[in-house]
């Protein structure tokens, strides 16, 4: 968990490595049909693009079956889900009934200034997804993605309007989502500043004391 531009993408691929257990990005599931032209891509688009999330009825069973893929049968990383308490309980009712659970649950803490600074100079591979930053995450060469050479590109939802409007979608409706974590002791809470690596030995520290 995290607002827009912590680092949960970056981090979550960085468990994926470390415990061999699949990313599961609902973010990525979704800008994949936007491009692909599904019918969730189809729905999904305009909200992605104002930075609102997208309805419940339209996500949840594309995030169940998602889940249901063998790979994900050793268990996964969700990133960017849930985000509403609806999402949370949807979760809980599916893990229930593939007689699995959310063992943990972390939480990215990153200041504002620095989430409208780095989303503002994000810039995505429009191939394999990778993300760079103009200044703090440059690629070697501009415009171009160090893993597969694909285009690089602003995200419609990191421009700057949709990016306040996508920090004020989280303090309204994710926040919430935290504090039910929390009451079920499930919640870590991380400073995000620092380094990919720093961030990312703090969240092992965690996950490996839980
Ligand atoms: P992300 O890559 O996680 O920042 O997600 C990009 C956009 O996809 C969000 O701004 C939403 O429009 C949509 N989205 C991703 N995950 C969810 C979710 N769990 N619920 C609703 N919309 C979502």
């Amino acid at each position: 968990m995290g607002p827009p531009g912590a680092g949960k993408g970056t981090q979550a691929k960085l468990l994926e490595e470390h415990f061999k257990v699949r990313h599961i990005s609902s973010g990525d599931l979704l800008r994949a049909a936007v491009k692909k032209k599904t019918p969730l891509g189809v729905q999904a688009q305009c909200y992605m693009e104002r930075g609102e999330l997208v309805p419940d009825d339209v996500l949840l069973g594309t995030i169940e079956e998602r889940l249901r893929q063998d790979d994900a049968r050793v268990g996964f990383i969700l990133d960017g889900f849930p985000r509403t308490l609806p999402q949370a309980d949807a979760l809980c009712t599916l893990l229930q009934a593939m007689d699995t659970r959310v063992d943990d649950v972390t939480s990215i803490e990153v200041p504002r200034e620095e989430l409208v600074k780095r989303l503002g100079g994000r810039r995505t591979c429009r191939e394999c997804g990778t993300m760079y930053h103009v200044d703090f995450n440059p690629p070697r060469t501009p415009g171009r993605c160090d893993e597969c050479n694909g285009e690089l590109y602003q995200r419609d939802d990191d421009k700057e309007d949709t990016i306040l409007a996508r920090l004020e979608v989280y303090d309204r409706q994710t926040a919430p989502v935290l504090n039910k974590y929390r009451a079920h002791g499930l919640l870590r809470e991380v400073a995000g500043l620092g380094t990919r690596e720093q961030v990312f030995e703090r969240i092992l520290a965690q996950v490996q004391k839980h």
